[in-house]
């Protein structure tokens, strides 16, 4: 395995060149306010996550129980069910995904009752949207069980910060859908993970989804790193290894 050192000074020269094309994972955003769910969804998706948008508590409620989300964005004042009554409910039916309350400014009981209801972090209107993009991918790293930003795995490193990639201080190019398959198998390094499971994760609810394109990515992944990183577990899936 290549030093830690080295590749940590290989990559910090690397980093220099921005180039933002890179993806995180599977994001809803709860809003019914147009224009801020239009621009919450540009954001993110910018950054390159999978996004849905929900306008109203129901179609949250039931989005939250179908769908494979790795964080939701949840205002709590929403037409039909409110936002608390939401994540309630996911959390008592167990589901267990990192929720980012928005508040009205100032309305300290919303903050209270949010975090009491279940929610994870939550942020005040108006913020600043890279305070938002900054608190999803460390809610999203912590739900994964990770507390480093960068995640690596020897000489490969994954900055979900900068959406970049690179091998031995190397970049490696990838498209979206490559970086997410590759970024959900780091947050969930040495599990095995089904193709089900990372199709439900790298895809937004509208996209026409194929779990077979799943294979397409991790040999397109092993080409562009090698094939010592992700492991195919017969009959299972697939599997980011710690130490290749
Ligand atoms: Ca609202």
């Amino acid at each position: 395995m290549a030093s830690e050192c080295a590749v940590q000074v290989a990559f910090s020269l690397v980093r220099v060149s921005l180039d933002k094309k890179g993806g995180n994972m599977r994001v809803l955003v709860v809003e019914d306010e147009a224009l801020l769910a239009r621009q919450l969804t540009a954001a993110l998706r910018r950054a390159g996550y999978a996004v849905d948008h929900a306008a109203d508590g129901e179609r949250a409620d039931l989005l939250g129980h179908d769908e494979r989300y790795d964080a939701v964005v949840l205002d709590l004042g929403l037409p039909k069910v409110d936002g608390l009554t939401v994540v309630r409910r996911w959390r008592e039916a167990g589901r267990a995904m990192p929720v980012l309350v928005l508040t009205a400014r100032g309305s300290w009981h919303e903050k209270v009752q949010g975090i009491d209801g279940g929610a994870d972090d939550y942020m005040a209107k108006p913020f600043r949207m890279e305070e938002l993009l900054a608190r999803l991918r460390a809610l999203i790293r912590r739900s994964s069980g990770q507390s480093n930003p960068e995640l690596r795995c020897g000489p490969l490193v994954l900055d979900p910060r900068s959406g970049k990639v690179t091998l031995e201080g190397a970049e490696v190019k990838l498209t979206g859908h490559e970086f997410r398959v590759l970024s959900y198998l780091m947050h969930h390094c040495q599990r095995v993970v089904s193709q089900s499971e990372l199709t439900e994760h790298i895809y937004s609810q509208d996209f026409d989804r194929d779990s077979n394109t799943v294979e397409v990515f991790i040999a397109r992944l092993r080409r562009k790193l090698g094939p010592a990183f992700i492991e195919t577990v017969r009959s299972l899936g697939y599997r980011m290894k710690a130490h290749p």
